[in-house]
């Protein structure tokens, strides 16, 4: 049916200004492929554990589908108040200083965050590069995101982050393990950052989805152990193999909570509830070895790809940031273009930055399909 209708006028500014052809160019390349080893997802190639799926699909016999209290249900905000409590030495209750509260996916928690903190016209400084949200979740509160230049270590440090201050700035968002590179930060640099958003007045927002994903000896750090005015956002989706439940928590000073808590009333309302019990017990299951294969797999990305181009050796997360060699002469597009016409998906670098020098691969991948794929990139960067 033709409409006389003219969508395109009515579409608001901010959603024509959202950039999604990078990630449309990688994905139209990708359906060229047949049978791609497919290396361009952040998505985990394992089960939801057991314990968790069973004690969802109880929730659900049990009828407890209605909606929940905003900030979530009691039972899975205890777990988050006695991880907080024993991370940063944090309390929870009435009257104290912080507040929890469970969000719709990581990505929820960050919406509702930069809509509670970002007016017109304010400054949020993010690394460049960055995960992909991050400038648009800016643009939706009409405010600037002001990227902070981590290359060539994607180390998003203190300094750095100092030259990009302005009387605008409001808060900065870090996110360590990052995506797209895998860097983790060390204690002295998230400390560093935290006594300088103290001292600039500036609210730290602190990504950390991919918190339990971290290769020992690298442990990971977070600046909330130093600094009880840092917004912790956390996501259960990667970690318990759960990304399509939407599941993850925000935790921070009560009165920035409460603002939160005002929009996701009147927005998402609350997370999915039999999914909230779901995970009630996911602080109980040992993630060693998961982390281990992990690890592994990092160890054979670093080993295949190590002698033919540059790239941070992830500590973290699942991803490893690519430089595409010089002599290659190549942009980030032009190289995936290469490796999807040898059937290997990866993503350009520009879809995560300003640049367009590097390509991300996932490594959440069976190990035969990454070893296979490793092999032909490797050839393809000599
Ligand atoms: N932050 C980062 C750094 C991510 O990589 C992702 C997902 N790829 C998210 C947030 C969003 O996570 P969720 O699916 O829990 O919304």
């Amino acid at each position: 049916m033709a409409s006389s209708l003219d969508i395109g006028r009515l579409l608001s500014e901010r959603v024509k200004d959202i950039e999604t052809s990078g990630i449309r160019r990688a994905w139209a390349l990708a359906q060229t492929c047949e049978d791609p080893v497919d290396l361009s997802i952040g998505q985990p190639d394992f089960p939801v554990p057991d314990s968790i799926k069973k004690a969802a699909i109880d929730a659900i016999l049990q009828d407890k589908s209605g909606y929940t209290q905003t900030a979530g249900e009691d039972v899975l905000l205890q777990t988050v108040y006695k991880r907080l409590g024993g991370q940063f030495g944090w309390e929870f209750g009435s009257d104290t200083y912080h507040g929890a509260m469970i969000t719709s996916g990581t990505a929820g928690a960050l919406t509702l965050a930069c809509l509670a903190v970002l007016s017109p016209g304010d400054e949020i400084i993010v690394p460049d590069p960055y995960f992909v949200i991050y400038p648009t979740l800016a643009r939706i509160a009409e405010a600037k995101a002001v990227l902070c230049d981590t290359y060539p270590d994607f180390r998003m440090t203190a300094q750095r982050i100092e030259q990009c201050i302005t009387d605008k700035t409001k808060a900065v968002l870090l996110n360590s393990p990052a995506n797209p590179t895998g860097v983790v930060l060390t204690e002295k640099e998230v400390e560093e950052i935290a006594t300088l958003c103290r001292d600039h007045g500036i609210l730290l927002i602190t990504d950390e989805i991919y918190d339990e994903f971290v290769f020992p000896p690298t442990t990971h750090a977070s600046p909330a152990a130093t600094n009880d005015d840092v917004l912790v956002i956390r996501g259960y989706g990667k970690t318990y193999g759960c990304t399509g439940w939407r599941m993850g928590y925000a935790a921070g000073p009560k009165q920035l909570l409460d603002g939160m808590l005002k929009l996701k009333q009147q927005t998402f309302v609350c997370a999915p509830s039999p999914l909230q019990h779901g995970l009630v017990g996911a602080y109980d299951i040992d993630l060693s070895p998961l982390i281990q294969r992990f690890a592994n797999r990092r160890d054979m990305v670093v080993d295949m790809l190590s002698d033919v181009t540059e790239f941070a050796v992830p500590q973290g997360a699942f991803y490893a940031f690519i430089k595409v060699p010089e002599h290659l002469n190549m942009t980030g597009i032009e190289f995936i273009t290469k490796a999807v016409s040898h059937d290997v998906l990866a993503i350009q670098g520009s879809v995560f930055s300003e640049r367009d020098s590097h390509f991300r691969i996932s490594y959440a991948v069976a190990d035969e399909q990454l070893e296979h794929g490793l092999t032909i990139l490797k050839s393809l960067l000599q």
